[in-house]
């Protein structure tokens, strides 16, 4: 586990933006965090990291965006989701196994049914008004060897 502390959005950002530049085409990446924590802020920036050049809202009512960076980038908001089966009927399974990265925002909620292998992204809100902190867990190889890269 390594943990990441920010002072401002625009930190967040520049975090954000290199791990954007470490991803590749099947990685899966999901953020945890209370409204407002910064999920959409740091999704944003990791698209900008993958080529997004589309401005990325969270798709908190169509419950996924998509989007064309150096892969395809398919953006997850499951705060508003009632029925885990919401997920399968909108072709969540084929989303995380085709070419592209995909990047989930409140996650935790569909715990049961994310792949055992990804990244965790936590992030709390500190002290000061614009103080994050923000806790990655690598799930696999393949996130051991993103979080090495990112630390370096
Ligand atoms: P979430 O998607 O988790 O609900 P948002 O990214 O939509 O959160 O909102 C986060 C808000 O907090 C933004 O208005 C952002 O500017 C602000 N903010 C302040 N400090 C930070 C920081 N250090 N990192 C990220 N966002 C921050
Ligand atoms: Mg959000």
């Amino acid at each position: 586990m390594v943990k990441i502390k920010t002072n401002s959005p625009e930190e967040t950002y520049s975090f954000g933006y290199r791990l954007g530049k470490l991803l590749k085409s099947g990685d899966i990446l999901c953020l945890n965090g209370d409204l407002g924590a910064g999920k959409t802020t740091l999704t944003q920036s990791i698209a900008r990291g993958l080529g997004v050049e589309d401005y990325v809202t969270s798709p908190t009512f169509t419950l996924i965006n998509e989007y064309e960076g150096r892969y395809p980038v398919y953006h997850f908001d499951v705060y508003r989701i009632d029925d885990i089966d919401e997920m399968y009927n909108l072709g969540f399974e084929e989303y995380i196994y085709s070419e592209g990265v995909t990047i989930i925002e409140w996650a935790s909620i569909i715990e049961d049914i994310l792949p055992l292998e990804r990244l965790d992204i936590t992030i709390k809100r500190g002290k000061e008004i614009d103080d994050r902190e923000i806790i990655i867990e690598a799930k696999g190889n393949r996130y051991e060897e993103i979080v090495k890269e990112l630390i370096k």
